[in-house]
């Protein structure tokens, strides 16, 4: 199984069963220990230690920088349709992205495919690509295609449906382009798209008209350079969201020649990575990945989570090294019918992600893309999942829920009513059980307004 792009060439010792040390040779010996996690317990780790240092000191440094866990699913998947591979080559995201599974015969041999999988991936010509990394097609469940996360990566037949409100670029992100690459919509921040190319594709992409397309343009240090020199010309812009594509699939040193160039920048003064990596690639978090990242600061990751059963042992190792690294970590979701459209199902998922050190951002309606209409809730169903949430969980792992305005409006955020109305000074308010409360709102404002959304009587 081989992807057509080749990163960066690999030539790596070989390395241990269960954990994979990097930037250093093996050789050490081990202590024991358990990864922080969400859903379930985590495998047992081979932490090398030196036998000099404080033990409690070498194993937070060894930890953080010297192992890789390959959970028990990637293992026995790797076992039966890998077995070639090493365990340092499976933990090598070189390895992973020229490995992708991308086409209907390579997928066939993992997952038993229905007639609507299966007559998608036939008609693959000028379709939205197809790829899935081996470390996240290991989270397949190759006899149940009702699985949310295969529903979100395997296209159906459905996705040829063109439904009314479904545009190519229904955000206008190419209207709000003034050049190649750069979408400016919000007056102080931008969003760099760095690359066209994704280890792993969501069929429900914002993008897809773009990302992975063999026949549009590989994206350049010229079309990169085209949008720093916008950006330095730009003084009102001081928040940069370097994204794609997925930026984190681009070798270190140019993402480091990026951010370089940004941060060269006086009046650009947070950077922001968008990416889905540590989801469906959360080798790539190198330790080398994080020491270059962490000379860009203030610089934020947001990543891209669906589900929680994307909350792995190996997504936890990924985001414990970006967080140890200083980096804020922030979630994005997008809701999706039957995959994530339930109360229960995202409690779990923000409470794994706050857990794995990720605050939940936004929760997005799906983008109404070319296609996508059998991933899209009404609004309703977003609505009542906050509902769902708030309150019956900690505050800062509820997300906000928005709509990204067709047509280029933006984020608008769309929130359960709270507010009942207001009953002369006071405020009528509804709590998360549904319970009424009054709070006193006289205060020295004076009299309600009468053009107050909370004028009416109650
Ligand atoms: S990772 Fe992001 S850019 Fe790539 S396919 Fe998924 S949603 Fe699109």
């Amino acid at each position: 199984m081989a992807n057509d792009v080749v990163m960066v060439d690999d030539v790596e010792p070989p390395g241990s069963l269960k954990t994979v040390e990097e930037d250093e040779p093996p050789g050490r010996s081990g202590q024991v220990v358990t990864l922080p996690g969400a859903g379930g317990p985590m495998p047992h780790l081979s932490v090398p230690t030196t036998g000099t240092e404080n033990p409690l000191a070498s194993q937070t440094k060894t930890t953080a920088s010297r192992i890789f866990p390959i959970g028990e699913k990637a293992a026995r998947f790797r076992e039966h349709f890998f077995p070639a591979a090493t365990d340092r080559e499976w933990s090598d995201w070189r390895w992973q992205i020229r490995h992708t599974i991308g086409s209907l015969c390579e997928l066939e041999k993992i997952v038993r495919l229905t007639d609507r999988e299966r007559q998608a991936l036939r008609l693959r010509e000028g379709a939205f690509p197809f790829a899935v990394t081996p470390y996240y097609a290991s989270l397949l469940e190759g006899d149940n295609p009702l699985q949310p996360i295969r529903k979100a990566v395997v296209p159906l037949i459905d996705e040829k449906i063109h439904s009314a409100g479904e545009a190519e670029d229904p955000l206008h992100e190419e209207k709000d382009s003034p050049v190649c690459g750069l979408v400016h919509r919000y007056p102080d921040r931008v969003l760099f798209l760095a690359t066209d190319f994704c280890s792993t594709y969501c069929r429900y992409c914002t993008r897809s008209r773009m990302v992975g397309r063999k026949n549009k343009r590989i994206p350049t240090p010229e079309r990169w350079q085209k949008a720093i020199d916008y950006i330095a010309a730009t003084p009102t812009v001081r928040d940069v969201l370097i994204s794609g594509g997925d930026p984190l699939t681009l070798p270190d040193e140019k993402l480091e020649w990026i951010l370089t160039k940004l941060r060269e920048i006086p009046h650009v003064e947070v950077l922001r990575i968008g990416t889905k990596t540590p989801a469906v690639l959360p080798q790539r978090i190198t330790p080398s990945l994080v020491r270059m990242l962490r000379r860009f600061h203030p610089l934020w990751v947001s990543i891209h989570f669906m589900h929680p059963d994307e909350l792995t042992a190996e997504t936890a190792e990924a985001c414990r090294r970006l967080a140890d690294g200083g980096i804020p970590l922030q979630s994005q979701t997008v809701l999706l019918a039957g995959i994530n459209d339930d109360g229960e199902t995202m409690r779990k998922l923000v409470q794994g992600l706050v857990k794995i050190r990720v605050r939940p951002y936004y929760l997005y309606q799906c983008d109404p893309i070319v296609g996508s209409s059998h991933f899209r809730t009404p609004v309703e169903k977003g609505v009542e999942i906050i509902r769902a949430l708030r309150g019956f969980t900690s505050g800062f792992a509820v997300p906000t829920f928005v709509i990204d305005a067709p047509g280029g409006g933006g984020k608008i955020p769309v929130m359960p009513d709270y507010v009942v109305g207001r009953d002369g000074d006071d405020l009528v308010l509804r709590n998360y059980e549904g319970g009424l409360y009054r709070y006193h709102d006289g205060g020295t404002v004076g009299e309600p307004r009468g053009d107050s959304p909370y004028a009416r009587s109650h």
